[in-house]
């Protein structure tokens, strides 16, 4: 369905103006010292077209930290880099789990269920590292988001990645038992070190939605990854991009979606459109609850859905 640019922008003003009316925020994620400073009652939301332009609402220039929906783009480093060997670490199934269960891992022999819950997505930060130092890891992530957005502003705050370093005693454990698993090839400190300062990078929805674009594979889009990538990361987005929550942002919304504990969701309308919204506030899933909310409504007045 082909959406009217202006119309979708007054839908978005209003959107805002029902969120912050509802004041109903959800909770910020207390477990990371830093994000627990951050004031829950935002929002902001950007959408990226097809014809190339757009349209923003809300607190859209408010750098947040993208948290999880690093993952995706880590992931799309790693296929780039090692093809379909990371199938042999990491599953493609949902887990059904929370995003930092140790549970699956005991009974799976230590090969997690798909690479965005925590301890497939230390096991991706492992492969990007490999032979070369976190900075060179990192630097590739960063090189990609900048590229897809066509922004060069993305940048990593040191402050989140120190807090989680120093709380992150779930993220250790989960990378000790991996390697405990030889699922981990670098010392588990630096694997996780790696992964903190990835989930650390910060963004406003604005470059969030124009790096989705690729992932959208939007005519306007930057050629960095190929359609047969981006299907499959969309494919992963829908069923694991939510945590224990994947089933039901799928019946909501009906589109691909990675979330963040920062409280952003990136979501993919492939070949019409790159969506993304924040707001601190967390459902019990871990899921931006006003996000979530908002993803909803966008695809109910868009029409947009992968199911038809
Ligand atoms: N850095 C967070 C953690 O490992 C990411 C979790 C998330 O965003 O869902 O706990």
């Amino acid at each position: 369905m082909r959406v009217k640019t202006a119309c979708l922008k007054h839908f978005l003003n209003g959107l805002v103006d029902e969120i912050a009316a509802r004041g109903d925020w959800g909770e910020v994620a207390d477990y990371i010292p830093e994000l627990a400073k951050v004031d829950p009652a935002q929002f902001g939301v950007s959408v990226s077209l097809a014809d190339g332009t757009q349209i923003s609402a809300g607190a859209s220039a408010e750098r947040f930290s993208i948290q999880s929906i690093s993952k995706v783009f880590t992931l799309a480093c790693v296929l780039g880099r090692n093809g379909e060997q990371i199938w042999t670490r990491v599953g493609r199934e949902p887990s059904g789990t929370r995003f930092d269960s140790i549970l699956l891992l005991e009974q799976e022999k230590g090969r997690p269920r798909n690479p965005f819950i925590n301890a497939g997505a230390l096991v991706t930060t492992d492969a990007l590292l490999a032979h070369r130092a976190p900075k060179d890891a990192l630097s590739e992530v960063l090189a990609f988001l900048r590229a897809a957005a066509e922004d060069d502003d993305i940048h990593i705050d040191p402050a989140v990645a120190e807090s989680e370093a120093r709380t992150g005693f779930r993220n250790v454990a989960l990378a000790n038992y991996l390697k405990s698993y030889d699922n981990l090839h670098n010392p588990p400190e630096l694997t996780l070190g790696t992964y903190f300062h990835q989930c650390a990078i910060e963004m406003t929805v604005e470059q969030l939605a124009r790096a989705g674009r690729v992932i959208a594979q939007l005519p306007d889009a930057p050629q960095i990854l190929s359609p047969e990538k981006a299907r499959r990361l969309n494919a992963l987005m829908m069923t694991c991009g939510h945590y224990d929550g994947s089933g039901d942002f799928a019946f909501r919304v009906g589109l691909p979606g990675k979330s963040g504990v920062g409280g952003g969701i990136l979501v993919i309308a492939p070949g019409r459109a790159s969506i993304a919204v924040w707001s601190p506030g967390l459902n019990l899933y871990g899921n931006s609850l006003m996000g979530t909310y908002a993803a909803e409504r966008i695809a109910r007045f868009t029409g947009w859905s992968v199911f038809g």
